[in-house]
């Protein structure tokens, strides 16, 4: 079967209308071939607007449903995702060419957030405050925000849209979802699992989750919409930058997931064979096309003999092939796009005195798919492309003899997302870990920068735009927080000693 008429299969198999993905003006490809896998009618502004005045709308009756109620939806989304997971792993595969396991893992990722979720239902909490006047009693209630705008990027093109919804629904708001322009076909299927779940449930307003097909601009429909109380929009910081002010503007919430330049620092006494494999697949993984991908390497001179070697050695022999065929290691890049910032990028680092292993095109069958074998570059110094994210396989290698000096240049970059530390020396990882340590959102100690968990509060600092999804206490971002003072007694103290007798 050709990739083609199997993303169809899968289409139907998952319950998206024909209708959806034929005959339109937006190309879908598959990077894995680069064929023109469907086309698809886009959502007009007047469209998009009614679509949201229809969720505004699902809101007013959503919010009025107990949590727990809520949370059974998300419980039942999460049994379709458990059915569909096969079938929807692929045709992430398909249309954002990760390897199979990554397609499957992105899968179980939302079936994760939709469990912790469906716990959260049951623990929206607030504080009870001891008050200063007697008689009365002060707490804090928390409540739905209304539309929550969620815009995603292609590299995480179901798992991301998943956070926000799962967490979204149980706190009691409505969905509309804009997902990246280059894999709208696994958001078409997402919204046909979710109406399933929906249908099941029975009770849920039409309009509690649509879907926006479009690029930027219906993106800037939904960012600028006065009845969208909050956009998480996950991205690059350029789009962070677009977005960021309009919100901004107009007092609306925003959640920023952007851009990411994401590096480790190996020292004297790190383990090296664990090391080298966190490194591998931090840098390498999903073709380097994760916002967390491993970007910038700093290796203590003792070690680097040792640990560099080795290293090419893996970037030699790593496997790049087909994901959908092979059990290949890594996939292709997105698009041209992709492949050209990455040759741009690596010309800058040679230029600047890097010596590269790797990077070259991998040429297949498929002239429109674009392969690449990952790019190791040892660097002089920190300079030049090393200080931007190229969304591409190219990892930068630096030598280091002083601890603080690592710190600060692990530090001296825009973004703040992942981070990590190899060593067994608790001062080193305990010092990496405290405030003056690394300035990201992420910090690990022994592992690489990649494949976070659902259960931790997941975004960045700095450039990376300060969002936080998932885990822990993100989903108090898609609340409002009221502070309540109830007064019991028969009289009226006031506040700080203050007296206002009137007669
Ligand atoms: P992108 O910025 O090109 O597009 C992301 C989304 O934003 C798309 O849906 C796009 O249509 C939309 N968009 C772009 N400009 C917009 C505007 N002005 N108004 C409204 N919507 C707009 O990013 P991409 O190439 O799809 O993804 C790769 C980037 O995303 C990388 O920089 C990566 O690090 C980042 N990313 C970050 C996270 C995170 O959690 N921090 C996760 C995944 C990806």
């Amino acid at each position: 079967m050709t990739v083609v008429n199997e993303a169809h299969a899968l289409l139907s198999r998952l319950g998206v209308d024909r209708k959806l993905y034929t005959g339109g003006a937006m190309a879908s490809r598959s990077p894995v071939t680069g064929e023109v896998l469907a086309s698809l009618p886009v959502t007009t502004a007047a469209e998009a607007a009614a679509k949201i005045d229809k969720a505004s709308d699902a809101f007013r009756i959503w919010r009025m449903v107990p949590a727990p109620k809520r949370g059974e939806l998300v419980r039942l989304f999460g049994e379709e995702l458990r059915a569909a997971k096969a079938d929807l792993g692929r045709l992430v595969s398909i249309e954002a060419g990760k390897i199979q396991s990554e397609g499957l893992g992105e899968v179980q990722e939302m079936i994760d957030i939709c469990d912790f979720a469906v716990g959260l239902s049951r623990q929206l909490y607030g504080l009870t405050i001891a008050t200063e006047r007697p008689g009365h009693r002060m707490m804090e209630t928390w409540h739905p925000l209304g539309v929550v705008g969620v815009i995603s990027a292609f590299n995480f093109p179901v798992a991301v849209w998943s956070w926000n919804a799962a967490l979204a629904l149980v706190c009691g708001n409505s969905v509309v979802w804009k997902p990246s322009e280059k894999t709208p076909l696994t958001a078409l299927a997402c919204q046909a699992i979710f109406a399933k779940a929906a249908a099941r449930a029975g009770g849920v307003p039409e309009g509690l989750a649509e879907i926006l097909i479009g690029d930027r601009a219906v993106g800037e429909v939904l960012v600028d919409h006065p009845k969208v109380a909050l956009v998480s929009a996950t991205g690059s910081t350029r789009m962070g930058r677009e977005v960021g002010p309009r919100l901004a503007k107009r007092f609306a919430r925003a959640i920023l997931e952007l851009g990411g330049n994401n590096a480790g620092i190996v020292c004297p006494s790190a383990d090296l064979d664990m090391a080298l494999r966190a490194i591998a697949f931090g840098a390498m993984g999903t073709a380097g096309q994760r916002c967390t991908t491993l970007r910038r390497l700093f290796v203590h001179d003792s070690v680097y003999d040792r640990l560099v070697p080795r290293l090419r050695k893996a970037y030699e022999s790593v496997s790049v092939g087909n994901p959908l065929e092979t059990s290949a290691l890594v996939g292709p890049l997105i698009d041209e796009a992709a492949f050209n910032g990455m040759q741009k990028a690596l010309k800058a680092a040679e230029a600047a005195g890097g010596k590269i292993t790797g990077g070259s095109r991998v040429e297949t069958a498929h002239a429109e798919a674009f392969y690449v074998r990952p790019a190791l570059v040892e660097m002089p110094a920190q300079i030049g492309p090393v200080l931007e994210e190229t969304f591409a396989p190219i990892l930068y290698v630096m030598r280091y003899v002083d601890f603080d000096e690592a710190v600060r240049l692990h530090n001296a970059v825009g973004a703040g997302l992942s981070s990590s530390i190899f060593t067994l020396d608790l001062q080193e990882a305990e010092r990496f870990l405290s405030a003056e340590g690394s300035d990201c959102g992420i910090a690990n100690v022994n592992i690489g920068t990649s494949g976070a968990e659902i259960g931790g509060a997941f975004g960045g600092e700095k450039e990376t735009g300060g969002g936080r999804e998932s885990g822990s206490d993100a989903w108090k971002g898609y609340m409002r927080r009221a502070t309540n003072t109830i007064n019991y007694s028969k009289a009226l103290p006031l506040a700080q000693g203050v007296s206002f007798d009137i007669d």
